[in-house]
């Protein structure tokens, strides 16, 4: 177990360097990108030191994890990011401030139902499967401006844009392929849709999502370090 959380500082220091690098280089000064902490696999503690620098937003992986760590975490904004099974939603709707991972109109209506019962309208994002890959989760390409005409008529749901996770190594080609499609969607100005939010980009290529319009990069590894799966 590590106690002491002072590579964290460093670590962080370059990721804001980097991302504060891409903006300048690539995007308009007046723009923001978030920084979001990735925590799967990491100790409450080590996320506390970087809610401690500065980082205000975490992103869950899984419902088991988050609720045996969450009484532990110092305060944060709350975003669910990994896959969710509409049997679990039931547990996180309280705490949510943004699910990244509306991926079926059948989970998009369980979280409607719970968010109206529980007295809330739910922001989420829609998770598009940029690369059409068979086995990752997401709304492919070609479907997207339909499944978002459907989710539009949920009362307690509000979509404030789209989540994405290429494949490893690819390159700039689909970080390219989610701005397009992000934009054309905006361009559609679809009732009851807002697209404010691309979540793109993780340690592995977060200066290139940010050039090809990020809002918001999900940071595990880069911040953490190399995840422990054995804790
Ligand atoms: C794990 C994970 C990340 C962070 O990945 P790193 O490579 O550790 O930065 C981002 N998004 C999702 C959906 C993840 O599951």
């Amino acid at each position: 177990m590590i106690t002491n959380f002072s590579y964290i500082d460093e670590n962080y220091r370059r990721i804001l360097e980097n991302v504060n690098d891409s903006i300048a280089k690539y995007r308009n000064s007046s723009e923001s990108v978030k920084v979001m902490a990735v925590t799967k696999f990491v100790q409450p503690e080590a996320i506390n030191h970087a809610i401690g620098l500065g980082i205000d937003t975490l992103g869950e992986n899984r419902v088991q994890e988050y609720l045996s760590k969450k009484d532990l975490y110092k305060s944060a904004e709350m975003h669910f990011i990994g896959r969710l099974q509409t049997n679990k939603v039931k547990y996180i709707i309280d705490d949510m401030a943004l699910i990244h991972s509306v991926d079926s109109l059948k989970l998009a209506q369980e979280v409607n139902r719970l968010a109206c019962k529980h007295n809330k309208v739910q922001d989420v994002l829609i998770e598009v499967n940029i690369a059409n890959e068979e086995t990752k989760a997401g709304i492919l390409p070609s479907e997207l401006k339909s499944f978002l005409q459907e989710v539009s008529t949920l009362e307690n749901l509000k979509v404030k844009g789209l989540m994405t996770l290429p494949p490893p190594n690819s390159g700039e080609k689909f970080l390219a392929k989610m701005q397009e499609l992000y934009i054309d969607i905006s361009q559609e100005k679809l009732d009851n849709i807002n697209m404010s939010i691309l979540s793109m980009g993780t340690s592995g290529d977060y200066p290139q999502a940010i050039k090809y319009g990020s809002t918001l990069v999900r940071i595990g590894t880069a911040l953490f370090g190399a995840r422990n799966y054995h804790i």
